[in-house]
């Protein structure tokens, strides 16, 4: 059992001013794995309040200090890299060499990508007689979702504190485990008392209590575009700037010069890692219509042969993370069986042998684009096959979306994925496989507005001030 019963706030392990708590199911098992406590407005007044206090003094601290702080960090991070793995397993069920491996990795990866860029970065810059400083926001709330715990915590903490910010970081009811931990290595770091604060609980009532705090000066949100919607509004009131990454619905598009065999097996394959919980997964495969079937084939036995089962063992999938999700996701395969998409692999229910935990089978459907299970974020190990005529109509398929977050163009000719990545309305387009920490992560139109990653990352938390007649 994995008690986090107290938060961290101005520097302290502190218990909660009304004692509430929660369960944690362990999602492969049904099983309670653990408690946390539900923190009430009180404690983010408290938390915001230290925050507030540690901000003059940390947003003048000197670049050197908060690179000795980030380099103590890493040594932290490194030091419980598999406690944070086996946290992740536990929470929210990837299987062990994806939670030890690219879960925990992705946090180390943005702690890197910020002790880089902070021994860089210029905060001030002359431009005719104007110095242009760039200064840190303030208190910054973290609203942060389960189905990539330490990336979408470490990719808001790094680069605020690495440019100055305080802040308060509200982790996902789901998944606390892994970011418990990461609270008690920033601790142990030596973060000064109030620059990092975090209090468990319920998205409705703390995120509420931070998006409308006078004191927060931002807000930093990733998961839903409803709860996306209901923060910005909240947030108005006290003119907040709010950076959203929500949800998306990916176009990954394999030109028809490719290999078949090699880019549809590997498109299905990335599908259905992390049980299909990723905001920027390439959830629409789009192919060439002459060579359907041959996708379809490939598509089919890719899928079939992803293995299910207890995370904690040798599996490429686990379950997903809840029984709420594993509804949601049951209801869109029934909605694409009704709407009359054509069931390629998986389908209904839990996989065969598998009669405990949230599993889902690792589905295709081939549809078009204006079918429910085209046009909305299932996230779940659910992947749509369109067809596509030729390069333009690729294109006004993949942009016939909400949303904007990323694509993929893989093929052959470098020249005609380069050019095919220009034309998709998204913010992060990966070319054949590509990936770097140093791109900027974000969406187009309903996917957000923000900008995280490497140095964008750093701009989220900056305010611009303009010395005029500095020189
Ligand atoms: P969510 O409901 O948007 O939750 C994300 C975070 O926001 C959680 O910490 C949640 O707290 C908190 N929250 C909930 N209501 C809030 C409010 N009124 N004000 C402020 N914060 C609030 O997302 P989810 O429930 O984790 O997943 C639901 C759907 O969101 C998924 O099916 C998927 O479509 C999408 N999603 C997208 C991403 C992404 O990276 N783009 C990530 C995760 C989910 P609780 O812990 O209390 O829920
Ligand atoms: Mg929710």
């Amino acid at each position: 059992m994995r008690d986090c019963l107290q938060f961290y706030i101005d520097g302290k392990w502190v218990d909660p001013i009304v004692p509430k708590t929660a369960d944690v199911i362990n999602p492969a098992t049904e099983v309670v794995a653990g408690r946390i406590s539900l923190g009430s407005v009180a404690d983010i007044d408290l938390a915001v309040a230290a925050a507030r206090k540690a901000f003059p003094t940390w947003s003048l601290s000197s670049r050197e200090q908060r690179l000795d702080l980030l380099l103590a960090i890493q040594s932290e991070y490194t030091r419980r890299h598999g406690e944070l793995g086996d946290a992740i397993t536990e929470e929210m069920g990837a299987p062990k060499s994806l939670a030890h491996g690219f879960h925990v990795g992705l946090g180390a990866g943005h702690l890197q990508t910020a002790i880089e860029l902070l021994r860089e970065f210029q905060f001030d810059e002359q431009r005719g007689s104007t110095m242009i400083s760039r200064e840190p926001i303030g208190v910054c709330g973290m609203i942060t979702p389960w189905n990539w715990p330490m990336n979408q915590t470490c990719v808001k903490i790094f680069p605020a504190l690495a440019v100055g910010c305080t802040m308060i970081l509200k982790p996902p009811q789901l998944a606390p485990f892994s970011v418990q931990i990461l609270a008690e290595i920033l601790h142990s770091a030596g973060v000064p008392a109030g620059v990092f604060n975090m209090v468990q609980g319920s998205g409705s009532v703390l995120g509420t209590a931070l998006t409308t705090h006078p004191d927060v000066d931002m807000i930093s949100f990733t998961g839903s575009e409803s709860v996306g919607v209901q923060i910005t509004k909240d947030a108005a009131e006290t003119v907040k700037r709010v950076g959203l990454e929500l949800g998306g619905k990916s176009a990954y598009i394999v030109l028809d010069d490719a290999s078949m065999a090699e880019k549809v097996g590997a498109a299905t394959a990335a599908m259905m890692g992390n049980s299909g919980q990723t905001c920027s997964a390439g959830s629409r495969l789009l192919v060439p219509s002459a060579r359907l079937e041959e996708a379809i084939a490939v598509a089919s036995a890719a899928a079939s042969t992803v293995t299910v089962g207890n995370p904690t063992g040798n599996v490429a999938m686990g379950p997903v993370v809840s029984k709420g999700q594993y509804d949601i996701i049951q209801q869109y395969i029934e909605t694409g069986m009704s709407e009359g998409a054509r069931l390629i692999a998986g389908g209904p229910g839990r996989p065969e042998g598998l009669d405990k935990g949230w599993f889902v089978r690792p589905t295709v459907f081939l549809t078009t684009n204006d079918s429910v299970i085209a046009r909305e974020e299932i996230f779940g190990p659910v992947l749509v096959i369109i067809a596509y005529d030729d390069l333009d109509h690729a294109v006004e398929i993949a942009n016939d979306s909400n949303f904007g977050l990323a694509g993929y163009v893989d093929g052959l000719d470098v020249e005609t994925c380069r050019s095919v990545g220009r034309r998709l309305r998204a913010g992060w387009i990966g070319i054949n496989g590509g990936f770097d920490f140093h791109a900027a992560f974000g969406g187009y139109k309903r996917s957000g507005n923000g900008r995280e990653w490497g140095e964008f990352g750093f701009h989220e938390y900056l305010e611009i001030k303009s010395l005029v007649g500095y020189a």
